[in-house]
């Protein structure tokens, strides 16, 4: 019975298990009470979308947000609806609710006179399925007045194990529109260098397991190799899931671009986005040294 399977036991303490239930009632739901949600969310202005900040490493300033979904009402992180909406088919939706509302909000801090950032909108090979998609990405660029390039669409690898036909016209309709392409995720799957050389990317962006793995004082060569392989492929690169100076010191050392994380920022609701929208990111070489930062 589902209901029993909720009840979650937990040691506190010597001798003393609390049981949860509340909190835990959000996060086991069924495939099946997920598609509800996500239905009703595209009906009623459900979906909210969190901007996280990628830094630029010479700068400290911030050059661009990812856009990333969230439900207003449940929660449910993506992780887990995101394969619901892909399975059922309303990714299809769901992306063209992400792009519009991205292209919309980036197009209002342009006009308060914030300035222009790079708009990262993550795309589900499964909206290779919406054949008007890039169509619509001109109308909505159209609509408000903002250049291609400005727009990076973040696709993963799984996109490989798609119709490669489908997939290929779609990345150069991609290109020849203007816009820009990220490789996300990359280092967790296959990461052939062989494709990286034909598809049309322009920048990946390392996976927080690929950082973790190699961002200590040991292995720190690997890093830099990789960052200077994506150099020599004319690839831009972003480090994922950046939490600790000590990541971002080595990072900056091997002339990695930009990094996203924690160590800058959560995911930001429009209003805290605003606030930092052109912030500077105070990086004291001084009081930082890498060695006080490696325990
Ligand atoms: P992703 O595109 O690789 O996004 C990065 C994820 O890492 C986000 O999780 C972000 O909140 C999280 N993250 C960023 N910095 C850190 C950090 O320093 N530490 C840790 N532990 N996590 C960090 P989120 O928002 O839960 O999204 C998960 C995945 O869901 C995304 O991975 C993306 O694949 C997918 N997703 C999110 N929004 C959308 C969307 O609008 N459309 C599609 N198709 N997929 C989406
Ligand atoms: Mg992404
Ligand atoms: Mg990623
Ligand atoms: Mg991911």
């Amino acid at each position: 019975n589902a209901d029993t399977a909720m009840y979650h036991v937990k040691h506190s303490g010597k001798n003393n298990y609390i049981f949860y239930y509340s909190e835990m009632k959000d996060i086991i739901n069924t495939r099946i009470e997920i598609e509800a949600i996500i239905r009703e969310a595209l009906e009623t202005d459900g979906f909210k979308l969190l901007y996280q900040p990628q830094v630029d490493l010479c700068s400290a300033q911030i050059h661009g947000f990812e856009a990333l979904l969230r439900l207003k009402d449940h929660n449910i992180q993506p992780d887990q609806f995101i394969p619901v909406a892909e399975d059922t088919g309303l990714i299809i939706n769901i992306g063209r609710w992400v792009a519009k509302s991205a292209i919309e909000q980036f197009a209002k801090w342009r006009d308060m006179g914030l300035g222009e950032k790079i708009i990262a909108i993550n795309y589900s090979s499964k909206q290779l399925k919406d054949k008007n998609f890039i169509a619509y990405l001109g109308q909505l660029i159209t609509t408000h007045a903002v250049k291609p390039e400005m727009i990076e669409i973040e696709i993963t690898e799984s996109i490989l194990l798609e119709n490669d036909t489908e997939t290929m016209s779609f990345l150069q309709g991609l290109k020849d529109a203007g816009f820009k392409i990220a490789l996300d995720d990359f280092g967790t799957g296959y990461s052939s260098l062989n494709y990286l050389t034909y598809i049309p990317v322009d920048k990946v962006k390392l996976d927080k397991s690929i950082n973790e793995k190699f961002l200590n004082l040991k292995n720190n060569q690997v890093m830099d190799s990789l960052i200077s392989l994506a150099h020599s492929l004319k690839l831009e690169i972003t480090a994922e899931g950046i939490e600790d100076w000590n990541q971002y010191w080595q990072l900056k050392r091997g002339g990695c671009d930009y990094i996203q994380g924690y160590l800058f920022s959560k995911p930001l609701d429009s209003a805290a986005a605003e606030n930092i929208f052109n912030h500077i990111f105070e990086i004291d070489d001084e009081n930082k040294p890498v060695n006080d930062l490696i325990n």
